[in-house]
């Protein structure tokens, strides 16, 4: 809702809604380029939907790929982004931001103490190099935790328990919000310009069903609070909204333990069965499209088959090391067993797990899945049963760029800045353009560059 402007009790500079990654990163980017910041957060603690992911942000370009050997650049990332989008996003975004990551991971590193690294074991689809960087437990919880410590100790005020529920304007020109706290109590607070880092609006099921209806259904995994209003407000305001039909899926979430098994199980030689024990599709292509390739299978389930090896790999991950102690890692050391452990049966697992085999060593593949060369699962086995999530939307505002939204006819919305899942990011229009780790990259690039920003 868009309410007239109204005298304000307090006034401050750069006003950001959401303490996610995206806003943090915009809080901490406006205090060092000199600005008064406030924070506001609907949650009593920050989390959003940063706190549920792994806290993965591609970069390329960075020391710590150096360090490893890796070789890339900006330009094949922004190729990377360009291809598994089909070529449907803004070129200068994608160029923008995949410009822009490395030096934010260093920013993060270098001045406020966030010790990245690069994970160098497993390379996730349709990068071209490894260039994810995560923090050492590669959990979100870490990420959001260490933003806000950051935040808190560079004096920035985080109001929380404060759900923005209207903007203050006059014409296109924000002149503050209006907050509601749980008890009911409603107050304005004047800004100088505003940044909308509440995430899109995978939380709204009537929005999710009016985009994005195949995934409808489907478990929400993401951040309750992500309700959509940066779209709202936005289009209430006259600006422009591109592919409000993309989102990032994931295909392979525990069931029902309701936990994240890393995609790395796939990559590093594994696959996916249905309940029929047969394998559908060619997993490789992503793990946002595996959603609805689960989803459209008997129960909407799978099994992820791999081995101890690829286990291994994937116990870096908070997640992964919680579903093992869940019980939702079962193992066995034979296929017969696995059997037995999966209830899948027996004779058509043996053929499956036979062709898959096979086409690591030469033979075609019934998918199509690029196979060649990888791995042999060895005993003992392991596998995860699992089904397909709606994790978070990828359209929404159109910006600059720089964080600046924009009216449909190119030229800048008021005082208005948005990023992360709250603005346009680069995964195409639907659930296959997404690139692993879009999502923190356009939370990171986008609030760094918004925050930094000033008025004119
Ligand atoms: C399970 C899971 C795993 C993922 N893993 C990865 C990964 O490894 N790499 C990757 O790149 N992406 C990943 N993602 C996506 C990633 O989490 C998001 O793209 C990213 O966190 C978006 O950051 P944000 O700051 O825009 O939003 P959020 O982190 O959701 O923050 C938005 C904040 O705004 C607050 N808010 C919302 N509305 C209001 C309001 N009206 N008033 C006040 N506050 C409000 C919310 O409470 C929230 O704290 C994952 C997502 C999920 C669900």
């Amino acid at each position: 809702m868009i309410l007239p402007t109204v005298p304000f009790d307090a006034q401050i500079e750069t006003l950001i809604i959401g303490a996610g990654a995206c806003g943090l990163i915009a809080a901490l980017a406006a205090v060092e380029a000199g600005q008064q910041v406030m924070v506001l957060e609907r949650d009593a603690l920050p989390s959003g939907s940063t706190a549920l992911s792994a806290g993965l942000i591609p970069a390329a370009g960075t020391r710590w790929q150096d360090a490893a050997g890796i070789t890339d650049s900006p330009a094949q990332f922004a190729a990377d982004i360009a291809a598994k989008a089909h070529g449907e996003n803004d070129a200068t975004l994608e160029t923008t931001l995949a410009a822009g990551a490395a030096e934010v991971l260093h920013w993060l590193a270098d001045r406020h103490g966030l010790p990245f690294s690069v994970i160098t074991d497993f390379t996730y689809p349709g990068h071209s190099a490894r260039r994810m960087h995560g923090l050492p437990t590669r959990s979100g919880r870490e990420l959001i935790d260490a933003l806000r410590a950051v935040a808190e100790g560079e004096g920035i005020d985080i109001l929380t328990e404060a759900r923005v529920t209207a903007l203050h304007a006059t014409g296109t020109q924000i002149t503050g919000v209006q907050i509601t706290r749980p008890d009911g109590t409603v107050d304005s607070i004047g800004c100088g310009r505003l940044i909308l880092a509440c995430n899109g609006f995978g939380g709204n099921k009537a929005m999710v069903a009016q985009h994005m209806p195949a995934i409808a259904e489907a478990l929400y995994f993401g951040h309750p609070g992500n309700q959509g209003e940066a779209m709202q407000w936005g289009a209430a305001l006259g600006a422009a909204i591109h592919h409000p039909g993309a989102y990032q899926g994931h295909g392979n979430v525990a069931h029902p333990h309701g936990i994240l098994i890393s995609w790395a199980v796939i990559m590093e030689g594994g696959c996916q069965v249905n309940l029929q024990g047969q394998r559908f599709w060619n997993e490789a292509q992503g793990y946002s499209e595996a959603a609805r390739a689960v989803l459209a299978q008997p129960e909407g389930q799978a099994w992820a088959i791999f081995d101890a090896r690829i286990a291994a790999i994937a116990r870096q991950f908070q997640d992964f090391r919680d579903a093992e102690s869940q019980g939702a890692v079962k193992t066995a050391t034979t296929i017969a067993d696995l059997a037995v452990a999966t209830g899948l049966p027996l004779a058509a697992l043996t053929e499956t797990l036979s062709a898959f085999e096979a086409a690591k060593s030469g033979a075609a593949d019934a998918f199509g899945r690029p196979l060649s060369g990888a791995a042999n699962l060895t005993p003992p086995y392991a596998a995860v049963r699992v089904t397909g999530a709606l994790f978070h939307t990828q359209g929404g505002l159109v910006t600059d760029g720089q964080g600046r939204v924009l009216t449909p006819a190119g030229a800048p919305l008021g005082n208005l800045w948005a990023g992360g899942g709250a603005a346009c990011g680069v995964s195409g229009s639907d659930d296959s353009g997404y690139l692993s780790g879009n999502g923190l990259l356009a939370a990171a690039v986008l609030g760094f560059r918004a925050g930094r920003a000033t008025r004119d």
